[in-house]
């Protein structure tokens, strides 16, 4: 059976009705990405007869997670993992504790893991959990005990060979060691590959906690290439401080590039010849937020959308570049360190005004792809250096990307369908291959 692309076929757009577990009218970011797999459809040839695979999570569990508070109140949290899809592997996906997740944002986000685990071509299937809680309002002993309860919670569905966490907005390496460190309790036995992203002492790998900053510096080094953009006279903005954006910002930098603009959840910065990122780093891990900081002139949040740029980092959270961001947005080339940063409305304005986006399912993808590297040195006990690494994860990306770039290329399609019908083609191959049982 091959799996060379077969021609475009026609088919009518389908209307999407909420499934019985979200709210009727509002389909969220679950909506957002069952319309980027409907771009997609007319490219799957045969393998169309089992695309609502793609549009149905495999699993999902909802838990309730009681704490008790510092003060001797119990407190409840509303957490969840959902399994997207497991034909090609194990479900691999972050874990995420913030205020506003939904089990919407936890099916979509599960999905893309999906689409960038296939369109990497490493062999997992794509989760993600959630918890939908303000970690910043608990104590450190509160945070463990959520942390301990939430893994023990959905202990029933993950495993080093079922489903595999890693760090995402405001989890951490310390959440990773409690998790692990729970899971191993509960299971009798050590099991360093149930979760990835943990401290290097405990089974991480060396290099994973740059590792999705440097997937996205990376890829913008190749696109770049293509629009004949000279990195070392780019001007680049960064939205989100953290784990993806502080690393990428800090690579572009170090090629010589300018960072002019940041923006985080406390406000925004701008700095035409270029803001210090050193300080700006160090100011950030003093404060926990970037506002406050001296060396730059402060923009309101619609400023930060304005500003001139070359490249554009989103690396915070969903649904930040909208219609009518990109109508008004003055930069060449989007880099989606975030998932799912960009709507689907947004996504057909930049491709009007010429602005190229690699998507998140290849832009971000280097962090699960050391992932997959540290889960393979966890079952082996042997861990590499970190220059191997490096090296292999760029090998991996590089790879990737221009996989996507070819495709896009021969169909005439933006690089999220590209990377999509790529992806798509493999897993439902793997599903095909596989057979419905019985
Ligand atoms: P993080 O918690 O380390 O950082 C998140 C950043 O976003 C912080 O600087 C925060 O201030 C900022 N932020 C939060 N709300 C904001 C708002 N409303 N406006 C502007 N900024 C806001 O998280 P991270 O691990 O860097 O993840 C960022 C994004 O990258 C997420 O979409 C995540 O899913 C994605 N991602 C992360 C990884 C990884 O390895 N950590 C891998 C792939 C994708």
């Amino acid at each position: 059976m091959s799996l060379a692309l077969e021609p475009v076929a026609h088919i009518d757009r389908t209307q999407h009705n909420p499934p019985p577990y979200l709210k009727a009218d509002d389909l969220g970011p679950w909506g957002q990405y069952l319309e980027q797999v409907d771009r997609v459809l007319p490219h799957l040839g045969r393998l169309s007869r089992w695309a609502e695979t793609l549009k149905r999570p495999k699993r999902i569990l909802t838990v309730d997670v009681p704490i008790e508070l510092d003060n001797g109140q119990v407190a409840h949290f509303e957490g969840y993992r959902v399994q997207h899809n497991v034909s090609r592997g194990p479900g691999k996906g972050g874990v995420r504790f913030h205020q506003e997740v939904t089990l919407s944002e936890v099916m979509a986000l599960a999905a893309w893991m999906s689409i960038k685990n296939a369109a990497v071509n490493v062999p997992y299937g794509g989760a993600k959990g959630g918890i939908r809680v303000d970690p910043r309002t608990l104590s450190r002993g509160e945070l463990e005990r959520m942390t301990r309860r939430y893994t023990s919670e959905i202990g029933i569905i993950i495993g080093p060979n079922q489903d595999i966490s890693a760090p995402d907005v405001n989890t951490n390496e310390q959440i990773m060691a409690w998790m692990m460190d729970t899971y191993s309790m509960n299971v009798g036995a050590t099991t360093t590959g149930v979760v990835t992203g943990k401290p290097v002492d405990l089974g991480g790998s060396l290099g994973r906690r740059e590792a999705t900053g440097r997937g996205v510096y990376t890829v913008g080094q190749l696109a770049a290439q293509h629009l004949g953009l000279d990195l070392s006279s780019a001007r680049v903005a960064v939205q989100g401080m953290g784990n993806v954006g502080a690393v990428a910002a800090r690579l572009f930098a170090q090629a010589g590039a300018r960072v002019v603009a940041v923006q985080d959840h406390s406000g925004s910065l701008y700095h035409e010849a270029g803001l210090d990122l050193q300080a700006l780093l160090a100011h950030s891990a003093r404060h926990g937020a970037v506002a406050g900081f001296e060396q730059a002139q402060a923009l309101s949040t619609e400023g930060f959308w304005e500003i001139e740029s070359d490249i554009l980092i989103p690396a915070a959270l969903e649904h930040q570049i909208t219609a009518e961001r990109a109508l008004r947005l003055r930069t060449r080339l989007i880099l989606e360190g975030a998932n799912g940063p960009t709507t689907p409305s947004a996504d057909d304005i930049l491709a009007d005004r010429n602005i190229l986006v690699v998507p998140d399912v290849i832009a971000n993808a280097g962090g699960v792809t050391v992932s997959y590297f540290e889960w393979v040195q966890d079952f082996s006990s042997f861990f590499w250096d970190e220059a191997e690494i490096n090296r292999r994860l760029v090998r991996v990306m590089s790879e990737a990307f221009q996989a996507v770039w070819e495709v896009a290329r021969e169909r005439q399609v933006s690089l999220r369908t590209a990377a999509f019908i790529v992806a798509c083609r493999r897993i439902l191959h793997t599903r095909e291959l596989r057979g419905l049982y019985p």
